[in-house]
């Protein structure tokens, strides 16, 4: 596998730059013992990810992304997850998830999320104020 990825997310650079950190500065030449961040996805579709991953036999890891500030709100729904798998198996994943996740960044992913969100009216049961 041939390509740049981004010392420090992990992310195969698109355009010269890494996709995460938007940014060429720690980009160097993949090699086949990396792990290579693959795709971010809310919640709700980490189990359709997962059967896909596993269903090709590719080893992955899963983060959390905690920093987005809505999880408190309304709950795990509203989280990210980072995907990361070998390079030698980063193609092969890439051409097994959907459409849905392959080229979304993880910005149109949160406005996505924000959109969606910022649709549903106030609870007024809720009792914390
Ligand atoms: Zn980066």
């Amino acid at each position: 596998m041939n390509g740049l990825i981004c010392g420090r997310c992990s992310a195969m650079a698109k355009d010269g730059v890494c996709p995460l950190c938007g940014k060429a500065k720690k980009l160097r030449t993949v090699r086949e013992e990396d792990t290579v961040y693959l795709t971010s996805c809310e919640y709700i579709w980490t189990q359709t990810v997962e059967d896909l991953l596993r269903g090709e036999g590719i080893p992955y890891r899963r983060q959390a992304l905690l920093g987005s500030g809505l999880i408190t709100s309304i709950g795990e729904t509203a989280e990210l997850y980072r995907y990361y798998v070998g390079a030698a198996d980063y193609e092969r994943a890439l051409a097994a998830l959907p459409d849905f996740s392959v080229g979304m960044t993880e910005e149109e992913l949160n406005d996505y999320i924000d959109n969606e969100f910022d649709q549903q009216p106030n609870d007024p049961q809720d009792g914390e104020q």
